[in-house]
């Protein structure tokens, strides 16, 4: 028989937080090795768990969860997010334009399936949460990296933006709060990007999933809000705020500019009944979620345990000699960057394999987040203090062997 090979659509699409590492990590743990999991923001396992009224919901609703639902998703989740875009100040969203699904990523690639064309291009951050190159790509478009700052707490550099825009260019993605660098962008930066967006017709994309995972005093402004006049896509969801990363539970709203993308949302509508809908249990618990008490204020205010978990994180990393990191003003991770005069680092994805096989712990190599250099890596603070502690030790005792 001949060898079954891929679609070739899949060519030039990269996923490298579940990539090659993980195999080796999976190879590991069955070999009996226990691996400390310092690479994806999954919260449940490290002790967060999903509120309790929330689990209620879902254990109360099964019985009338048989079903399908309308495509698009519950009325009545679907009117909590509503309630949400109004206290969140993006103005005239309606029932119909919020799309629930399962999970952000399914809804991130839903739009850009229904939005992208060959030559359209896309302005991804770089780094970046990689599904959005991913789905760009698997979609037949082309992701173009915009520069953030590291210098300037990793806000998105302007000018770089503006040298990237050509007469192809459909959309810009905004990730804010950001993964990987955890910063929350400044009022006037989100203005100039709405400013440009005008100024070149662009589709806005804000995945905002991490909207309430904000530390000393951040604010975040929802990308949406600032105009109407724009197409918008913001993308949120229960997995990080609520930590139910395992219900698959996600929404889209389209808003502004509704009555020029009547085409486009027709297409959204059409992949949207495709699917037939989504996990229904889950959205039963949008509503609570959305309208009850916010328990992540709890972990991110002083004396929370992800606010601590950051201080120690961010501390450990930059005391060690040649590393320097950012502090994370919002969402779950470290941005750290190894510096090149101090250490000898080639290829980070064989760094970080390395470190697997010695340590037994896993983080992500910087490459992975489409930026072009070999210089960072992703750390996930989600374990305690102690856990942490011992990870960020040994990981310091590692790296003085990359010391030139
Ligand atoms: N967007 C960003 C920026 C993320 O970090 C993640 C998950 O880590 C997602 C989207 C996907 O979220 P979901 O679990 O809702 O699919």
């Amino acid at each position: 028989m001949k060898t079954i090979k891929k679609s070739s659509k899949l060519d030039n699409v990269c996923y490298e937080i579940r990539g090659e590492v993980l195999k080796e990590a999976k190879r590991l743990e069955e070999e009996g090795h226990r691996i400390l999991k310092l690479n994806i923001g999954n919260p449940a396992p490290f002790g967060f768990d999903v509120p309790e009224e929330l689990q209620t919901d879902i254990i109360h609703n099964l019985p009338s969860a048989q079903g399908y639902c309308d495509s698009k998703g519950l009325f009545s989740a679907r009117k909590a997010v509503m309630q949400y875009t109004q206290q969140k100040n993006i103005a005239g969203v309606e029932i119909e334009d919020i799309y629930l699904g399962n999970g952000v990523s399914e809804l991130i690639v839903m739009a850009m399936q229904a939005m992208l064309n060959p030559e359209d291009e896309v302005l991804i951050p770089a780094p970046d949460y990689p599904l959005w190159t991913a789905a760009v790509k698997l979609s037949g478009g082309k992701a173009i990296h915009y520069k953030c700052d590291e210098e300037n707490d990793w806000q998105p550099d302007l000018d770089d933006i503006r040298s990237k825009i050509t007469p192809n260019t459909k959309a810009i993605v905004v990730i804010n709060p950001n993964n990987p660098t955890g910063s929350v962008y400044s009022l006037k930066i989100l203005k100039q990007i709405v400013a440009v967006a005008r100024e070149h017709g662009l589709i806005i994309l804000a995945d905002e999933i991490y909207d309430k995972i904000l530390y000393d005093g951040a604010v975040h402004t929802c990308l949406a809000s600032l105009a109407d006049d724009l197409l918008f896509l913001t993308f949120n969801g229960l997995s990080k705020s609520y930590r139910a990363a395992g219900y698959r539970s996600g929404w889209m709203i389209i808003s502004g500019a509704k009555h020029q993308a009547t085409d486009l949302i027709e297409g959204i509508e059409m992949l949207s009944s495709m699917r037939l809908c989504a996990n229904v249990p889950a959205q039963f618990a949008i509503q609570t979620a959305l309208g009850g008490y916010q328990s992540i204020n709890d972990l991110v205010l002083p004396g929370g345990r992800l606010r601590e978990q950051r201080d120690v994180a961010w501390k450990l990393l930059n005391d060690i000699p040649g590393v320097s990191c950012t502090k994370p003003k919002g969402a779950l991770y470290l941005f750290p960057k190894l510096d090149p005069e101090h250490f000898n680092i080639k290829n980070d994805e064989q760094l970080i394999l390395d470190l697997l096989k010695q340590e037994k712990m896993l983080f992500v190599q910087g490459s992975a987040f489409n930026i072009d250099d070999t210089q960072h890596l992703r750390v996930v603070f989600l374990p305690r203090v102690d856990v942490l502690e011992d990870a960020i030790g040994r990981f310091a005792h590692f790296l003085s062997k990359y010391k030139q």
